[in-house]
């Protein structure tokens, strides 16, 4: 056995920072995790197994990103900031089943990229997100031609109540229907602001969203499905008719029309749907179309 110990992965992390005089950017979400037990944590709650293969996004100091590869076969990381280039090469240089990917996630290719790195095979995600494109990031993953079988990230609390909301309640949103259509959200973790590195002005929740194994509803043209969703809660202090000939270019006359087809009433609002209801309205819109 060696003298010395080989310094622990958050050892690393922090010296890496240190040496490279890493500046945290404040608009690109970079708050930190930099303890190891949180994120063992964290990592025991996503309940990882040698076999996974994890898509992160936005690695920062890469002890998250290291923690995963020892648990996971394989993970694919995408961070924006090039200036943490340094960081990452010293902290991973270790893990050769880790690859880091230079580029905005809502930019990237990330089937070509997934297919490339896990073979075509399921694969999770599994992050602590920059807060400011959450739903971006979340609404991109979940409509992807294969999407991750299930998706442990963390978000600020309200993110996450919003998420969780249900149909008819004050939070029940758009993002919540369509995360709600890709699977079903619980939260597994709530963590503090002072479990980051420097603290953010809000509490979070790390969530876990399992996708459905049988779709809730199957919706005949789904990117119509997604536009309706939008549609329905765009302007909230309108009816749902009123949404619909904004968005589809519909008359008053087709309007009611698709509303009674649907069966639902024709004063309601779109944030009173559930998403059977709402998938009705689309099919009913693509019998219009056709
Ligand atoms: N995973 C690290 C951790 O837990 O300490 C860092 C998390 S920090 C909250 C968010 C990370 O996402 C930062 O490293 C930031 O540079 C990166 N990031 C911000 N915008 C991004 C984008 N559009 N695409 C990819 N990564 C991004």
């Amino acid at each position: 056995m060696s003298q010395y110990a080989t310094p622990s992965a958050e050892l690393r992390a922090r010296v890496a920072l240190e040496k490279h005089r890493f500046h945290n950017t404040h608009s690109l979400g970079q708050n930190f995790l930099l303890s190891e037990g949180l994120i063992g944590h964290l990592l025991d709650e996503a309940a990882l197994s040698p076999d996974d293969c994890v898509l992160e996004i936005g690695p920062g100091a890469g002890l998250m990103t290291a923690l995963l590869a020892r648990r996971c076969r394989r993970v694919l990381a995408v961070e924006l900031d090039r200036g943490l280039e340094p960081v990452l090469g010293e902290v991973l240089s270790d893990c050769d089943n880790v690859m880091v990917h230079y580029g905005d996630i809502l930019k990237t290719d990330v089937v070509t990229l997934a297919q490339r790195e896990f073979g075509g095979g399921d694969y999770r995600v599994v992050a602590n997100l920059p807060y400011y494109i959450t739903a971006d990031i979340l609404l991109k993953l979940t409509a992807l031609p294969q999407p991750p079988t299930d998706i442990c990230i963390m978000v600020q609390r309200e993110a996450a109540e919003r998420i969780m909301s249900a149909p008819d309640g004050k939070q029940w949103c758009a993002l919540a229907a369509e995360l709600q259509y890709y699977g079903q959200p619980r939260v597994l973790a709530e963590v503090p602001a002072e479990a980051f590195d420097p603290p953010p002005h809000v509490t979070s929740r790390f969530i876990r969203i399992d996708r459905h194994e049988t779709p809730v509803v199957t919706p005949r043209d789904e990117q119509l499905f997604r536009r309706l969703i939008r549609a329905a809660f765009a302007m909230r202090r309108k009816t749902l008719a009123n949404n619909l000939k904004a968005a589809f270019g519909l008359d008053q006359q087709q309007a009611k029309a698709v509303l009674a087809t649907a069966g639902v009433e024709e004063r309601v609002r779109g944030e009173a749907l559930d998403l059977g209801e709402l998938c009705r309205v689309a099919d009913a819109i693509c019998d219009i179309a056709s």
